[in-house]
């Protein structure tokens, strides 16, 4: 191949699209109407015309979309953009934040349950639910993150790879979890479908999974627009509403019981509020830097925006 022999310069867009194919069709009814919602970049946000699942195209495939979460993710320059600023350093925020989740997630619970978080990052919230008295397990795909799992729950608990592998290299037995868990996860998963099919085989007939995603038709969403810091397009590859989240369960053997804001918030330094705040604007960035110096503090913050749904086998 023949080098060019004028210099073309790079567009950052251009690069962010290396290792990404567009998407064709909605993954939750196969349709190709759709409505562009706004363009950032190189992607574009649309909403399917038939079903109304919201989602990102082009979208980055393979090695291009699990190198997403390498260390630069949990550590990230740039977390307005993509992943956490420092999630190892905020851990008592984690912990906190799933303590006050368990006057939820108990009500769904019998004693000494045995629990499986799918996407359990650094296992925050088994170890809550372990101090509790249940028996957790975990699985996680980015081993920059689930080391501090594994670190803390041991090899025999937690197991480093997809949950297909989990299965097989654990043993996990089909109808063997009381509950099964996935907080922030399925929106980056390109094929929920076979993932929550592998949920409902593992969960016993009285089981329930609790699923935590961002709800892009809430009230709060609907307001920032495109400055919703959820849209982050290499790895939030769907924003579900609770009609498509409902269906996509439906699709995949569940019925949702209960879909629902409270206990979706999040204990957050005064640090990371100032760093959102300028993702709204140069003046609300402005007004807000003076919580950027109380880092150490922290508050609950629940803007509704994001949705927890009870689901049980159909
Ligand atoms: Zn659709």
């Amino acid at each position: 191949m023949q080098a060019p022999n004028h210099a073309t310069p790079v567009q950052p867009a251009a690069a962010a699209l290396a290792g990404a194919a567009p998407v064709t069709h909605c993954q939750l009814c196969g349709s190709t109407e759709r409505d562009t919602r706004f363009r950032d970049g190189p992607f574009e946000i649309v909403a399917c015309r038939s079903c109304g699942l919201v989602y990102v195209t082009p979208r980055l495939q393979g090695q291009a979309l699990l190198d997403v979460y390498g260390e630069g993710y949990w550590k990230s320059d740039d977390p307005k953009q993509r992943g956490y600023a420092d999630y190892a350093r905020e851990a008592a925020l984690y912990l906190r934040t799933f303590e006050r989740r368990m006057k939820l997630v108990r009500r769904w619970l019998p004693p000494q349950a045995r629990i499986l978080d799918v996407g359990c990052a650094a296992g925050y919230f088994l170890r809550v639910a372990q101090r509790f008295g249940h028996d957790v397990h975990g699985v996680e795909l980015s081993p920059a993150i689930a080391h501090e799992a594994v670190k803390a729950l041991g090899p025999d608990r937690v197991h480093i790879g997809t949950l297909d592998d989990a299965v097989a290299a654990m043993d996990h037995k089909p109808a063997s979890f009381d509950l099964i868990t996935m907080w922030d996860v399925v929106e980056h998963v390109p094929e929920p479908q076979p993932v929550l099919r592998r949920i409902r085989e593992l969960l016993r007939p009285t089981g329930h999974l609790l699923l935590e995603t961002q709800n892009v038709a809430s009230r709060w969403a609907r307001l920032l627009g495109r400055r919703w810091h959820h849209y982050k397009h290499a790895e939030h590859l769907y924003h579900f509403t609770p009609d498509t989240i409902r269906r996509l369960l439906g699709d995949c053997g569940f019925r949702a019981l209960e879909v629902t804001p409270a206990y979706a918030g999040k204990y957050v330094s005064f640090g990371f509020l100032a760093e959102r705040a300028g993702r709204l604007g140069p003046v609300a960035g402005w007004l807000a830097r003076p919580l950027g110096l109380l880092q150490s503090r922290s508050v609950y913050v629940n803007p509704h925006d994001e949705m927890i749904v009870v689901a049980a086998p159909a």
